[in-house]
């Protein structure tokens, strides 16, 4: 069977893309691997997670045990509320465009992930279209041409979301956490999901034995990194994968290239549901 590993890799924050990304360009090439890099482009409004504690004990939980202020920093958790949000990946066009010269491909992930996260459901198509527009217009503006996919912030959708996210010009998606690949119901676009769990829901460094024991059986996998977390405090533990993937003969392609060798196949078409998975304070689309 096949091995094959994409790695998706999440920017949500300010300091995930000026620090996290530099340092995951050096571990990939280490590795000589290529990954797809979702960006957030607009507004770091990180500080307004300070809400989602008061509203969500869960929330807070897992800001405890996962170290959220070694995660994200200090000034993170001010952006938005004392401290005025910073953009992201707008901010740095340079990064962006070096992220894609060093052969990794750049995807679309937010306008303003924070909102998106918080809000969505209460969101109508209105302020859903106009999100997209500023993101799209953002990404073009930066990379002269459109992204192929688009992976949702936190892994969250509703039935408004997919409707308006049609209207797009997209080649796929990775916007659920499943099994296998299939074609998201209503959008016609290959959905190819994060099949194995960040670190962040395994308890971080003690978790790398479950990422690459579930990688022992072969096939086609998708493993969700965030910039400001294997970028950070958990690169080792990266490197760990990594090098555990590499020896059991694994190959890193980006998902752009699984979502083309997976289409060949017949795939289901299936709808999302949402769902709450372990290690995570609220549900996500599966
Ligand atoms: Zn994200």
């Amino acid at each position: 069977m096949r091995r094959i590993l994409g790695l998706k890799v999440d920017v949500d924050t300010r300091r995930g893309m000026e620090e996290g990304v530099p340092s995951l360009l050096d571990t990939l090439h280490a590795f000589h691997a290529t990954a797809a890099f979702f960006l957030s482009f607009g507004p770091d409004n990180s500080g307004k997670a300070v809400y989602q504690l008061l509203r969500n004990p869960r929330f807070l939980f897992k800001m405890v045990r996962t170290n959220a202020p070694g995660l994200y920093g200090f000034r993170t958790a001010l952006y938005g509320t004392l401290l005025p949000a910073p953009m992201i990946a707008s901010s740095l066009p340079g990064l962006c465009r070096e992220i894609e010269a060093r052969g990794h491909e750049v995807e679309f992930h937010a306008w303003d992930h924070r909102t998106w996260q918080d809000a969505l459901p209460r969101k109508r198509a209105v302020w859903i279209r106009d999100w997209f527009t500023r993101g799209f217009a953002a990404y073009e503006e930066v990379l002269g041409h459109p992204p192929r996919s688009f992976g949702a912030p936190a892994w969250l959708l509703t039935e408004e979301a997919v409707a308006v996210l049609r209207e797009f010009p997209l080649e796929y998606l990775s916007c659920t956490r499943a099994d296998a690949p299939f074609v998201l119901e209503g959008t016609g676009l290959v959905e190819v999901p994060s099949d194995l769990p960040c670190l962040e829901e395994v308890g971080g460094r003690n978790g790398v034995p479950r990422v690459l024991a579930a990688l022992d059986a072969g096939g086609v996998h998708v493993l969700p990194v965030h910039a400001e977390a294997e970028g950070g405090i958990w690169r080792d533990a990266f490197v760990e994968i990594l090098r555990g993937a590499s020896d059991r003969g694994y190959e890193f392609l980006p998902l752009s290239r699984i979502a083309s060798i997976v289409r060949e196949g017949a795939l289901r078409t299936r709808p999302f549901r949402s769902a709450l998975l372990r290690g995570r304070a609220v549900p996500c689309a599966v």
